[in-house]
């Protein structure tokens, strides 16, 4: 059974954070601590009273194909008219447009619950979330009014129809048409691997469709972006005919089966209805902006799984006695989590799944910084930060996610293996995290070609000057402590220094630095988790010193953090030594010998 871990987060969001900063700016004025503790604990309740009894049986059954279109799992559609009347679907949109306005830190953290809960359920909302602010920022006011309120209220789902069967990472590849008829378009052409491409849980479906106009230039500059939905919108907003679109089939999978994968058929007849967002040929641009959203929902996916995979790995380690102590003092037999090394996994999992944490919801505050800072250059300076740190994010978060869930199979032993086993169903849920919304080596070609490049590594360096006056300038008389700060400036200088490598190598060689773009992105995503862990540790001591009553859960932090210097950050001078290194043995290797 899934606990939603709100303890943990509401640390991260009022401790290690201090979202409640957030109600100084005027967006987020009615924010405050108290806020994040009920929208939590309600979250918490859906988890455990809807979306947690539905993960088991929703993979197992998964979605069909039928003649009537894509049937979701039993108890899937009352479960989303249940998570959309208590108004989940809106929670941090814009208040503009119907939203509650919470910011989307909180929003993250919500999401995390779900995910861990059930995260074939939670990617339809995840998605559609994007698809709201691609339109809100992107579209004409007669297609905001006419779309969104229903979005937002969660009646009307949204999808990305992004992949062909040629343009999967190139999207410069896109062939689906768009042919210009009067105020609209139609569409034509077959999208594949379209998550919630269609289902049973809503009476329409928005999806936002990447489509060339004829005659558009070819690559990346003439794809324009569309919306199609599912059903026709009259006039007075009441539902019309059903548009020439429909699923045409739904894809086998390792893992999230309950989510259905549709290659989705537009215009098989007279073309699919679509209206055009914002300019023509400027779709890629806007679709980044539903991208952005889904990359950091997919980095809470790894976080959320990772959080299940451990709480199923630790009550098994709990339980479970096997074995005298190493200690030899007793020959009595050991619960599992005695062993030092069943302890090592523990921690392992524990210190990595705090970490992702408070990466995610980190990078998550920088977005609602960047949109509620009133002062235009603070507000710039978060908004770099975010896309700096949204590839470090998705990446580093489900690459964690993965190995979490690994190392709990290890945990369980042969119990783990057996193919019913909530944590193998973990397992596969969480693998296909690292290969869609881009897959990581993607993210990190993002991180070091984009992210990096294009402001010379300013971004970095100003978040990398940042971390490093707060590490020293905060004290501490606890050993343990000092040396986890010790250790996470030691890192921190090695990313500085290899940040300044990648850029020198980009300069004199893109392929030198594409080569070693994925040991970079691991560098900076276990360097950053050391300093947010340590910042963790230090907030913990703090409350220890205060006399707080609840000390288990403040030591528990200090020892995550510990294990995280010890165990995770020596592996940064690895990656450093790699990107120093490492970068001709790719480009030299030649492809016929691999
Ligand atoms: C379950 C599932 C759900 C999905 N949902 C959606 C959805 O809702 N909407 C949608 O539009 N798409 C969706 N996708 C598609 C998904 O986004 C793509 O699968 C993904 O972007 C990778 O594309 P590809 O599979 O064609 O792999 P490829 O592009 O063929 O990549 C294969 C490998 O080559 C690497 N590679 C490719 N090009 C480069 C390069 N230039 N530099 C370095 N490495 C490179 C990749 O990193 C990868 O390791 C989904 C996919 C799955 C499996």
């Amino acid at each position: 059974v899934f606990r939603a871990p709100i303890k943990d987060q509401l640390f991260v969001l009022d401790d290690l954070l201090g979202a409640a900063s957030l109600a100084k700016l005027p967006r987020y004025a009615d924010y405050s601590p108290e806020m994040s503790e009920s929208v939590l604990a309600a979250a918490g309740r859906l988890a455990s009273e809807v979306l947690d009894p539905l993960n088991e049986s929703g993979s197992r059954e998964g979605s069909r194909l039928t003649s009537q279109g894509v049937c979701t799992p039993k108890g899937f559609p009352a479960a989303y008219r249940r998570f959309a009347s208590e108004g989940w679907t809106g929670l941090s949109i814009s208040k503009e447009i119907g939203g509650r306005g919470a910011p989307l830190v909180l929003g993250t953290a919500v999401e995390e619950i779900g995910c861990g809960a059930n995260v074939a359920f939670t990617l339809c909302p995840l998605l559609a979330r994007g698809a709201i602010e691609a339109i809100f920022i992107a579209g004409s006011r007669d297609l905001r009014d006419r779309f969104l309120p229903r979005m937002v209220s969660g009646e009307w789902p949204g999808t990305m129809n992004l992949t062909e069967a040629q343009a999967g990472s190139d999207l410069a590849a896109i062939r689906t048409r768009a042919v210009p008829d009067g105020d609209h378009f139609r569409l034509f052409g077959q999208k594949i691997f379209i998550t919630y491409g269609d289902h049973d849980m809503a009476e329409n479906i928005v999806h936002l469709v990447l489509a060339r106009i004829d005659g558009a230039p070819a690559g990346v500059k003439g794809i324009s972006m569309f919306i199609v939905p599912k059903r026709q919108v009259r006039g007075d907003g009441s539902l019309g005919e059903l548009n020439d679109l429909r699923c045409a089939s739904i894809e086998e999978k390792l893992g999230i089966h309950a989510s259905p994968t549709c290659v989705m058929a537009f215009g098989d007849k007279d073309g699919a209805i679509g209206f055009l967002v914002g300019e023509p040929n400027r779709g890629l641009e806007y679709m980044f902006i539903m991208m952005n959203a889904a990359r950091l929902g997919v980095g809470v996916q790894g976080v959320g799984l990772g959080e299940r995979a451990f709480q199923i790995a630790v009550d098994w380690a709990r339980t479970h006695v096997q074995m005298a102590a190493a200690s030899g003092l007793d020959s009595a037999p050991v619960p599992l989590i005695e062993h030092p090394e069943v302890r090592r996994m523990l921690l392992s999992m524990k210190s990595s799944v705090e970490s992702i944490r408070a990466l995610t919801l980190y990078a998550a505050m920088q977005l609602d910084r960047a949109h509620g800072l009133v002062d235009q250059r603070e507000a710039t300076v978060a908004l770099s930060r975010a896309e700096l740190l949204i590839p470090i994010v998705k990446a580093w978060s489900t690459d964690q996610g993965y190995n979490v869930a690994s190392t709990g199979v290890d945990v369980q032993g042969y119990s783990g293996h057996l193919g019913q086993s909530d944590g193998v169903q973990v397992l596969c849920d969480v693998r296909i995290t690292a290969i869609y919304e881009g897959t990581n080596g993607i993210q990190a070609n993002d991180l070091v070609g984009r992210k990096l490049a294009r402001d010379g590594g300013a971004a970095m360096s100003a978040l990398l000057d940042e971390i490093e006056v707060e590490l020293r300038v905060t004290d501490t008389d606890d050993p343990a402590l000092r040396h986890t700060k010790a250790a996470v400036l030691d890192a921190i200088g090695t990313l500085r220094n290899t940040t300044q490598l990648m850029l020198r190598q980009w300069a004199a060689s893109v392929p030198a630095a594409l080569a070693v773009a994925v040991p970079y992105l691991k560098l900076c995503g276990s360097a950053l988790c050391g300093w947010l862990s340590a910042r963790g540790a230090m907030r913990a001591a703090a409350r220890l010193a205060a006399g707080d009553p609840d000390s288990d859960f403040y030591r528990a932090k200090l020892q995550s953090a510990r294990f995280y210097a010890d165990h995770v950050l020596p592996q940064v001078r690895d990656w450093a030594q790699i990107c120093n290194e490492g970068a001709m043995s790719v480009v030299d290797a030649e492809a016929e010998l691999i």
